[in-house]
């Protein structure tokens, strides 16, 4: 036997650093899994029937998913060639990074906010620049906007902001995006969209049609689609800079299934809206109970709330796991809880509650 200090391979030393992706635990029969900001509704029958009989899987997809491209394109008023699907939104935020930055170069975002961003910045070997939240937990634009130099090559703005829930106005993302220059790539992470219900927050189509060139949309099939499982994600911008993207793509990663899963769920569409917004409303009852509560939750726009626990975090999950809740904790930070099965909201409610207590 080998002792792993003395394998031959090298690796990269950034890369022998980056922690893999951690996912929160998976839940038992007892236990609510309250972690990924996953849809609780197990997916509409028409999308299961169209799975199967997505074609046969000895043969390969289409490998630029045309079918969904043009029916997105319709929808946003694009041609098909200024959308772009990837395995996840995920697949394409790595895709655009590594077009854009390389070593030496910046990539711009707030932080906390999506626990992917450093790690695809590192692969890419570009240095991430995060920029505090601001008192609120939302994104300090100004800051940001102070934060590019001459060697950024990418910014990310998230809304809402996974984790904590804040959005980005449209008034405050038009004037930021005044100030990014004309070759920086704005990547507008909108993994949590079709949630939103504030009226002033920016939105993907407004900035589109204000012809952008450097601005990419992103949207997923992950979160309201509730189509997690199958990877199914899109970008919405220029084409030459979603070609950038498809040529960083690894080629087929899209699969049949995912694709046909995502016509045959626009197909249902109304169906799903009405799920999200028994989603919305929910999200907003668990905000104003943990409020009441005595916590200080910040907007909360996405299919998820944040608790602010500070020090007290890592404690504080552990008594959620305990009551067969599976939360999300970002140790020193805060913790974050998705909105799942209407049972889960009263158990949430009486945890938290009694969290807050303990306090300091
Ligand atoms: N962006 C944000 C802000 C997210 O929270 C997530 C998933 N947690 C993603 C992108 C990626 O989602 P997917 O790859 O499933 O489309």
């Amino acid at each position: 036997m080998t002792d792993d200090h003395e394998i031959p391979v090298r690796v990269r030393p950034e890369i022998a650093a980056l922690p893999p992706y951690r996912q929160g635990r998976q839940a038992g029969a007892e236990a609510f899994k309250l972690s990924s900001n996953e849809n609780p509704f197990d997916p509409l029958p028409g999308v299961v029937d169209a799975v199967r009989g997505a074609s046969a899987l000895n043969r390969y997809p289409d490998a630029t998913a045309l079918r969904l491209r043009e029916r997105l394109a319709d929808r946003f008023g694009v041609t098909a060639d200024g959308v772009h699907i990837g395995a996840g939104s995920v697949s394409i935020i790595a895709q655009l990074i590594a077009a854009t930055s390389g070593p030496g170069d910046e990539v711009v975002y707030a932080w906390r906010s999506f626990e992917a961003y450093p790690g695809l910045a590192v692969v890419a070997g570009a240095r991430s620049v995060q920029v505090p939240l601001d008192a609120d937990a939302g994104h300090d634009l100004d800051a940001m906007a102070a934060a590019i130099t001459d060697r950024t090559r990418a910014v990310i703005v998230c809304t809402p902001n996974n984790p904590t829930g804040t959005i980005v106005t449209q008034a405050a993302f038009d004037a930021f995006v005044a100030r990014v220059p004309a070759d920086v790539l704005v990547i507008l992470d909108e993994a949590y969209a079709e949630f939103v219900t504030d009226p002033a927050a920016v939105r993907g189509e407004t900035v589109l049609a204000a012809g952008r060139p450097n601005v990419v949309v992103l949207r997923t099939f992950s979160k309201a689609f509730g189509l997690a499982a199958l990877r199914v994600g899109y970008a919405v911008g220029h084409p030459r800079v979603l070609d950038a993207a498809r040529s960083t793509a690894i080629p087929l990663s899209v699969t049949a299934q995912a694709e046909t899963a995502a016509l045959a769920s626009l197909d249902v569409e109304d169906e799903l809206r009405e799920r999200v917004a028994v989603i919305a409303e929910r999200r907003d009852r668990v905000a104003a109970g943990l409020r009441a509560a005595g916590w200080r939750v910040p907007q909360a726009q996405g299919n998820f709330v944040w608790l602010p626990s500070g020090e007290a975090t890592a404690a504080a999950a552990v008594r959620f796991d305990a009551a067969g809740l599976i939360v999300r904790a970002f140790p020193g930070d805060g913790i974050r809880i998705s909105i799942g099965e209407e049972e889960a909201v009263d158990k949430v409610l009486q945890i938290a509650a009694s969290v807050v207590e303990d306090l300091p």
